[in-house]
């Protein structure tokens, strides 16, 4: 089962409170796969969704619906709407019954900080989805009416959140890239286990992130050190073929074969070399010598 599928279960499992339960139906119709005089239809992947919202429509409204299932590859479940009396008593409730109706969200369910978080909960189930944190960070809504996506959007940004918006195949996608903001949301909606999930992969990404700068920063040092080295070896290289070599102090004369000798050795490694005759800056300044040497 898919990390959104396991989220909307546990939204299921929400107990709300009575006031929610008509802003929580609400978010699930209006953004549903139709919600207008003459078909009320939701259509979804998973069968707890579809019970949930059975469940709601019989709470609020005193109506029993059926769940259909069908689907070819992908079980569906359906339930369809199509008793104008009965639609005509849930649009009356909504406020988009009759000519003056209103399409885009009505605030009247949305006035308690509960209800709004309900809403929001219902929406999810209708249109929502969200990765598996550790594929990558998205959590989105794709909403089939734009005319809704506006309003939605700037209930999402009242909340602190920052979403994002695109079209894909005919619908708005209102999308979250960022973890900390699918964390509230999945906090604010009642699915907290996940949001944990969601945090403790943000955790361990971000150790992994910082692991990874000292490492490259190791590799960078490592790969300064060779350069250096590199440097030395073609310094001494030069004062072997112009015959200097010979002219060297023995202190410098040492320093120069054991470098060539042993070109990936650190400093300090070459001073083990040597049984630590000389300190690490001791031999910083042998080396420094030879490079002046063969500046010149
Ligand atoms: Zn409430």
């Amino acid at each position: 089962m898919s990390f959104s599928h396991d989220v909307k279960n546990e939204l299921c499992q929400v107990r709300p409170a009575s006031c929610c339960k008509y802003a929580e139906c609400y978010g699930m119709l209006l953004f549903g796969r139709s919600f207008q005089k003459g078909d009320i239809s939701f259509l979804t992947a998973s069968k707890d969704v579809a019970t949930r919202l059975a469940e709601l429509i019989k709470s609020c409204f005193d109506i029993t619906v059926t769940v259909s299932e069908g689907g070819v590859k992908k079980p569906t479940y359906l339930i369809s709407i199509t008793d104008d009396v009965v639609i005509k008593r849930i649009l009356i409730k909504y406020d988009r019954y009759g000519t003056n109706a209103f399409m885009g969200i009505n605030y009247e369910f949305l006035k308690k900080e509960c209800c709004i978080e309900a809403f929001l909960r219902g929406v999810f189930l209708s249109c929502g989805s969200v990765c598996d944190p550790e594929k990558s960070f998205h959590a989105e809504f794709a909403i089939k009416n734009s005319a809704l996506s506006g309003d939605f959007f700037t209930i999402l940004t009242e909340r602190g959140l920052s979403p994002r918006y695109t079209e894909r195949q005919g619908k708005s996608v209102i999308y979250f890239k960022n973890g900390a903001d699918i964390e509230d949301l999945l906090t604010a909606i009642g699915a907290t286990m996940h949001s944990l999930e969601i945090m403790n992969v943000q955790i361990l990404k971000d150790i992994r992130n910082k692991t990874n700068r000292i490492k490259n920063c190791d590799n960078g040092n490592i790969s300064r050190n060779i350069e250096a080295s590199l440097l030395q070896c073609a310094a001494i290289e030069k004062l072997k073929k112009a015959d200097k070599l010979s002219t060297l102090s023995p202190e410098l004369y040492e320093v120069a074969v054991l470098r060539l000798e042993h070109p990936n050795h650190s400093l300090s490694e070459l001073c083990k070399l040597m049984g630590n005759k000389i300190t690490r800056s001791g031999m910083n300044h042998r080396i420094k010598k030879l490079l002046e040497l063969a500046e010149r």
